[in-house]
């Protein structure tokens, strides 16, 4: 076992003790690091941030804040504290690396149910402390959902589309399934993800990488089914997401009012001022489609025409990144990987974050992407993304700084989420 994933496995029984005891009062100081400034300007040195049960309570210099003397002090002195990451595209029902010879089709709710709750706390050791998932074969996740809310098992914060609506013959459903066909359907189906949870409704409104037939270019759905799915989820207060390659079919999406769209190998400039004035998301999912992946994925054993079919959009897709931050649509950061790799010592939402960079974002507007920004979209900007007072407390300490150099998110040896040390490889 690579020595990564033995320290994972580790702290993760730690958290899971942290998680069972009452966290209520418990009074933690972070104190001597510097508190990375997202907005702009210098970062906040020598802090000190103060944690009460859940949340952060101060946040100000060393000078300005009392540290109460029954806080645990962790010393943070040279270390640079940045939010949770947050990742908006991850599927935690994915298998591990190594893992290939798992026959998924045949696998049953409740097998899966515990890979996610497995992968879960993974995400949450490396870093990851929220999670958007959009799309999954089964309910299971809403379990694994509940289950970290009561504390039973560890993970991040969930928000969970529940199972996609795909149509019959779209991407994501397999030979001889029906999918859901008229807007009839589309509101059935939409309000059974809502009756179990779901606060994301997901459209599947043209094909990807991983359908084996089909062109990505075309529009699977029609308006009025696209118009029933975003009718269900706005009357709810919640946002529908669409599966997305095509021009044509991100154009009559947003004509049907659909507020995020995924993956956009093939959309354009024309495609993205659209969405910009519609104040549409983009969560680009880059890394699925570019050279460090390919490995990846023939670790985890996906098929040849899978490789081949990633590799052929690389270029498009990464030509629609750098379009869409030309042209300042709201950007949240979304993997469509494992936000963990055990085997390699990285994170692929720190792999996403850094080829936002390579594209053109700068290293603060990349780590916004990854925290202000995703937090904005999902409409919990009050709760987290940010390192502020009232806020809950989930945060990372690093080696160095991520506003200087991005890759200073490989340097991640300290998680709290929710006021609780979930990792701490440096014993602080
Ligand atoms: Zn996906």
């Amino acid at each position: 076992m690579q020595r990564k994933l033995k320290q994972l496995l580790i702290a993760s029984s730690l958290a899971l003790s942290g998680l069972s005891s009452p966290a209520s009062a418990q009074l933690t100081a972070l104190v001597g690091g510097s508190v990375v400034n997202l907005e702009s300007g210098a970062p906040l040195e020598n802090a000190v941030v103060l944690v009460e049960g859940d949340r952060i309570t101060a946040v100000g210099s060393r000078d300005d804040v009392s540290i109460p003397a029954d806080a645990t002090i962790i010393d943070a002195s040279g270390k640079w504290i940045v939010p949770g990451l947050m990742n908006m595209h991850v599927h935690l029902g994915l298998k591990l690396p190594g893992a290939a010879s798992v026959a998924l089709q045949n696998e049953s709710e409740a097998e899966l149910a515990l890979r996610m709750a497995e992968n879960a706390k993974l995400s949450l050791l490396s870093g990851t402390t929220t999670i958007r998932a959009p799309g999954d074969r089964s309910l299971g996740i809403f379990a694994v959902d509940k289950a970290i809310r009561r504390g039973e098992i560890p993970g991040p914060r969930i928000h969970a589309a529940g199972v996609p609506l795909a149509p019959t013959g779209g991407h994501g459903t397999s030979h001889g399934e029906v999918g859901v066909d008229g807007p009839d359907d589309v509101t059935r189906k939409a309000r059974e993800q809502l009756r179990a949870g779901a606060t994301w409704l997901k459209l599947m409104i043209s094909k990807g990488i991983a359908s084996p037939a089909g062109s990505i270019a075309a529009s699977d759905m029609t308006l009025e089914e696209m118009r029933a799915a975003v009718d269900i989820a706005h009357r709810a207060g919640f946002k529908v997401t669409a599966h997305s390659g095509s021009p044509e079919a991100t154009l009559e999406a947003l004509e049907a009012g659909v507020d995020c769209f995924e993956h956009g190998y093939y959309l354009n400039q024309e495609v993205f001022r659209k969405m910009k004035r519609a104040g549409a998301w983009y969560v680009p999912t880059i890394v699925v489609s570019q050279a460090g992946a390919m490995e990846f994925f023939r670790k985890i054993g996906s098929p040849q025409w899978y490789l081949d079919r990633a590799a052929s959009v690389g270029k498009v897709h990464w030509t629609a990144l750098q379009t869409a931050i030309d042209e300042g649509v709201n950007i949240a950061m979304g993997s469509d990987q494992f936000p963990f790799e055990p085997n390699e010592g990285t994170v692929a939402s720190v792999r996403e974050i850094e080829l936002y960079v390579d594209a053109g974002m700068t290293p603060r507007q990349a780590l916004r992407s990854a925290t202000v920004e995703t937090a904005r979209m999902l409409g919990v900007a009050e709760e987290v993304g940010t390192i502020s007072e009232g806020k809950y407390a989930d945060l990372l300490l690093l080696d160095s700084d991520p506003v200087a150099d991005i890759s200073a998110l490989r340097t991640i040896g300290l998680v709290m989420k929710g006021g609780t040390v979930v990792r701490n490889d440096w014993n602080l």
